[in-house]
């Protein structure tokens, strides 16, 4: 395909100009092997910003659920989403990833047992690449939900979850906007998964960079819902702004899936209002919501350092 053409030659440029020089220098030539898979990802992880943007920009120009006079408090997500998807994702979820599940395959074989695989698990899937990834797309959601749920349930973890909540204009780039120590958990979430259903490498930080690109989708300033059947096959923008929305007095946290509503539904916490409520969290700190990027990790570290004096349910 036309694309993977323009990938490869991409990534090759930025393999030999950029990564093989550093790793030349610094004497890390084991990574050669590695070089050009990582700078692959960089370039899947700049393509995801780019569709997003293409996808994004004009439906919040066209049906925004807000207009905004400044949009200021807004760059800072810009930051957060590019260094996520174009530097910690290949990072991350590439090399670390190839990493551990090398160690741990390597420990399993030695100790005389097959490292995890869904398509052991599974016969039925061998042979049927597409569904095996469709299957990996809803386990790591499922996950997800469960990550997101309980880090509303812990004082000490909703600490940190708070820099999410804080943004007043929310838009498609704040799915990213996270504490470095709430993404780090969910990496170390996301590795366990992996692992334990047998993800290949190359496939784990596809699977995240498409997740990512539904959840920035359901993070924009849109008005826009998917109708009652599609809002309960697919998250829609209208979905997620309602666990967005200012809690009023008497309302119940809801809707903490990323992609796919089903275990939402599945577990009594989906909400499909016909609303679009204001988004914030009136008790975090100014610095969480309008602060630079350092100003908002020190903020949610103080944060979470105050909540680890009492760590109550939220
Ligand atoms: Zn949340
Ligand atoms: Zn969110």
């Amino acid at each position: 395909m036309w694309l993977d053409r323009v990938f490869s030659s991409v990534a090759g440029v930025i393999d030999q100009d950029l990564i093989l020089p550093v790793l030349y220098r610094f004497g890390w030539m084991a990574w050669e092997e590695l070089s050009f898979d990582w700078a692959l990802v960089c370039v899947y992880g700049m393509f995801a910003v780019l569709v997003t943007y293409a996808v994004c920009w004009p439906l919040e120009a066209a049906f925004p659920v807000e207009r905004w006079a400044s949009r200021k408090a807004v760059a800072v997500d810009v930051l957060y989403t590019i260094l996520n998807r174009v530097g910690v994702v290949p990072i991350v979820s590439f090399l670390l990833f190839y990493q551990l599940q090398v160690v741990c395959s390597g420990a399993l074989i030695d100790h005389g047992f097959i490292p995890p695989d869904i398509e052991l698990l599974i016969p039925a899937l061998f042979g049927h690449p597409v569904i095996t990834f469709i299957i990996y797309a809803l386990i790591l959601d499922f996950a997800d939900y469960w990550r997101h749920r309980l880090s509303h349930s812990f004082r000490i973890w909703y600490a940190l979850h708070a820099l999410h909540h804080a943004q007043r204009q929310m838009s498609f780039w704040s799915d990213d906007r996270n504490h470095l120590l709430d993404d780090l958990i969910s990496y170390v979430w996301f590795f366990a998964i992996g692992l334990a259903i047998g993800i290949p490498p190359l496939q784990f930080p596809l699977l995240i960079l498409l997740l990512k690109f539904m959840e920035s989708f359901s993070h924009a300033n849109i008005k826009l819902s998917f109708g009652p059947v599609g809002d309960r096959l697919l998250i829609s923008p209208m979905f997620h702004r309602l666990h967005h929305g200012i809690k009023a007095a008497g309302r119940r946290s809801c809707n903490y899936g990323a992609v796919f509503p089903y275990w939402d539904m599945m577990f009594g916490t989906a909400d499909f209002s016909n609303e679009y409520l204001p988004t914030g969290d009136n008790r975090a700190p100014e610095a969480l919501a309008t602060g630079g990027y350092f100003a908002q990790q020190w903020a949610g570290a103080k944060l979470f350092l105050a909540a680890l004096g009492r760590p109550k349910r939220a």
